[in-house]
């Protein structure tokens, strides 16, 4: 297990990721019903980008470093309001330091009584990093446990009847997308009405469009998806562009969705950017 996340935080697809994670996070609060968040790759929670490991990158100075550039008032970053006030307040209460939230503590701020959170983490270092942050918090469990095997164990989720499955896998192995088919079948087979979310890194276009084909010929249907790309996927070396493909999303997430990205596409990059909102299959 090499892969570190906080060399990457706060780069351009952890906006697009963690600024779609909070509109979904936002249209399951909008019903009085408790809900469930399985994080299934969760990370360590919180990234200090004043670390040597994300200032060896920088990655994040042409993400969030961008956003938090712009005025906080600028009319056309409605559609980021929501995460970019949440990034600032963790911000504020770490006495201004750049500490960013990855998707653990995003989906925390989220939760309401009775709501909860489960979290895994396959890296012994970082699943203690996010134990020592969520310890004593009786709304979130975290797992020292292999993500794929999580889905299984861990669903459907025992406290509510509505929720989210994040799966965000940091594509180390040939066969992820493979996995992915077979978890996103498992997770709503287990859990049907959830939600699933899987981020994917597009580097260049046939991997996509293959676990996209896969999933249709599983049978899966109401599938949505939704990628920024910041150049054309011409070098597979690259992150050209990552994609969020969303099972069972909610209402009217497309329209949504499109808002988020059109605003992320006009900010990041280096004016190349692009975005597609597309429905895979539909309901
Ligand atoms: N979701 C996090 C966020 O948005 O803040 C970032 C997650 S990062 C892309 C992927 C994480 O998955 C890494 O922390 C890595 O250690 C962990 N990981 C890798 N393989 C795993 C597995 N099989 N099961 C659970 N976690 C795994």
């Amino acid at each position: 297990m090499n892969y570190r996340h906080v060399y990457h935080a706060g780069n351009f697809a952890d906006c697009m990721k963690h600024a779609l994670l909070t509109t979904l996070l936002r249209a399951l609060s909008r019903k009085n019903t408790l809900f469930s968040v399985l994080d299934t790759h969760a990370g360590i929670g919180l990234y200090d980008l004043s670390s040597p490991q994300a200032e060896a990158t920088g990655e994040w100075r042409e993400g969030i470093g961008r956003l938090l550039d712009l005025p906080s008032d600028t009319p056309d970053l409605e559609p980021l309001k929501d995460w970019l006030a949440l990034v600032r307040q963790v911000m504020k209460e770490y006495a201004g330091k750049m500490v960013y939230p990855g998707s653990p503590e995003i989906v925390l701020r989220a939760l309401r009584p009775g709501d909860s959170l489960v979290c895994c983490e396959l890296h012994p270092e970082d699943q203690r990093a996010l134990r020592r942050l969520f310890h004593n918090n009786p709304a979130v469990s975290v797992h020292h446990r292999d993500a794929y095997e999580a889905v299984t164990a861990l669903l459907p989720p025992k406290t509510a009847k509505r929720g989210l499955v994040l799966i965000d896998p940091p594509f180390e192995e040939r066969s992820e997308f493979t996995d992915l088919v077979k978890a996103v079948t498992t997770a709503r087979q287990r859990f049907p009405t959830g939600i699933v979310a899987v981020w994917y890194p597009i580097k260049h276009r046939s991997p996509p469009r293959a676990f996209f084909h896969a999933l249709q010929d599983a049978g899966h249907r109401n599938l949505l998806n939704l990628e920024l790309s910041i150049r054309p996927p011409l070098d597979p070396g690259l992150l050209n562009g990552c994609g969020l493909l969303i099972a069972n999303p909610p209402f009217k997430f497309d329209e949504e969705g499109a808002a988020i990205l059109s605003t992320l596409c006009k900010y990041l990059g280096d004016g190349n950017t692009e975005s597609l909102v597309e429905w895979i299959v539909p309901e």
